[in-house]
């Protein structure tokens, strides 16, 4: 990929572009993945600290998922401003998108969790 500033060569992985300091606009944005591979993207954590941290995050985003999940608070809480906005005024998705969210957030912990005892 090239810097959409000033064509510079870039890695996916950079977040500024060296050359002219711009921010890179495909940061954060991950190669398509399977659903399966989607959930348990954790198990490729090596870094224990993060994956305590990951596993902290989770748990806060299960919890305001099921007791704030209709106002998107959990959505709120990882950053994801817009989907926040839109589980407000859908009521979380018309409900479905909290279920969901609940499982994919107890998959995760529980992937993180049998990650640590390996
Ligand atoms: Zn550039």
């Amino acid at each position: 990929m090239r810097c959409e500033n000033c064509g510079a060569p870039l890695l996916k992985s950079t977040k500024i572009c060296p050359y002219c300091k711009q921010l890179n606009d495909k940061y954060e944005e991950k190669p398509l993945k399977k659903l399966t591979e989607a959930i348990f993207e954790d198990k490729n954590t090596t870094d224990t600290l993060e994956n305590k941290d990951t596993l902290i995050k989770k748990i806060v985003s299960l919890i305001l998922c099921f007791t704030l999940g209709y106002f998107g608070a959990h959505k709120f809480f990882e950053g994801k401003i817009g989907m926040g906005i839109l589980y407000i005024f859908t009521c979380g998705f018309f409900g479905i998108g909290v279920i969901i969210d609940s499982i994919m957030y107890i998959f995760s912990i529980i992937s993180i969790v049998a990650n640590k005892e390996n």
